[in-house]
């Protein structure tokens, strides 16, 4: 795979196709500066500010271009919140439709053939996968992201984290935890 990667960059890059220099750009500021600590800002507002959680459930896209985190892959946000009764699991069937703004580029597992047709057929059994485990009376709805729509799953926020601010609030939200393979980290977990 790399000698075939490297093989059709040469290619690109000789018959003037790509700049060497755009593509690193690229690289960078998917591996730096857009990541799940963007998405987790967003679920630790929406913790610590009813205010803007209710905007964040109203118009996602808003709400979340007002940290910041808009663009590509990113137009059309919806936020859907986990409770007490429901949990929400996203996945694209057709592809790797993933809101990139707030979580960065998707994992592979989020593309592979199993993930995509499991998560809908037998969502607990993923979820068992990643080592969650759900009480039988939690209702699991999986959101289908289209070509245009992505959506945010807002975690439950931890018990034991009243007074926290938002900066050690968003310590606990991990990337899965806004797919909804996961939860949002205990913070005996997290702490130090
Ligand atoms: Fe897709």
């Amino acid at each position: 795979m790399d000698l075939r990667v490297r093989a059709l960059e040469t290619l690109l890059v000789r018959k003037g196709y790509v700049d060497p220099a755009a593509i690193d750009r690229l690289i960078e500021t998917y591996e730096v500066q857009v990541g799940p600590h963007n998405g987790a800002r967003v679920v630790a507002r929406a913790w610590a500010d009813p205010a803007y959680a209710d905007w964040l459930a109203r118009d996602a896209t808003a709400a979340i271009a007002s940290l910041g985190y808009s663009g590509r892959q990113g137009e059309h946000m919806v936020a859907v919140f986990n409770t007490a009764d429901t949990h929400y699991m996203v996945v694209c069937t057709l592809c790797s439709c993933y809101p990139w703004p707030v979580l960065g580029l998707p994992p592979v597992w989020y593309k592979s053939a199993a993930y995509r047709s499991r998560a809908v057929m037998a969502p607990r059994a993923v979820l068992a996968d990643f080592g969650v485990t759900l009480p039988a009376d939690i209702q699991v709805r999986v959101w289908d992201s289209t070509a245009e729509v992505r959506y945010l799953v807002i975690p439950q926020r931890p018990g034991g984290t009243d007074g926290w601010s938002e900066d050690r609030l968003a310590s606990l939200v991990t990337r899965d935890s806004m797919i909804g393979t996961g939860l949002a980290q205990a913070p005996a977990v997290a702490a130090p």
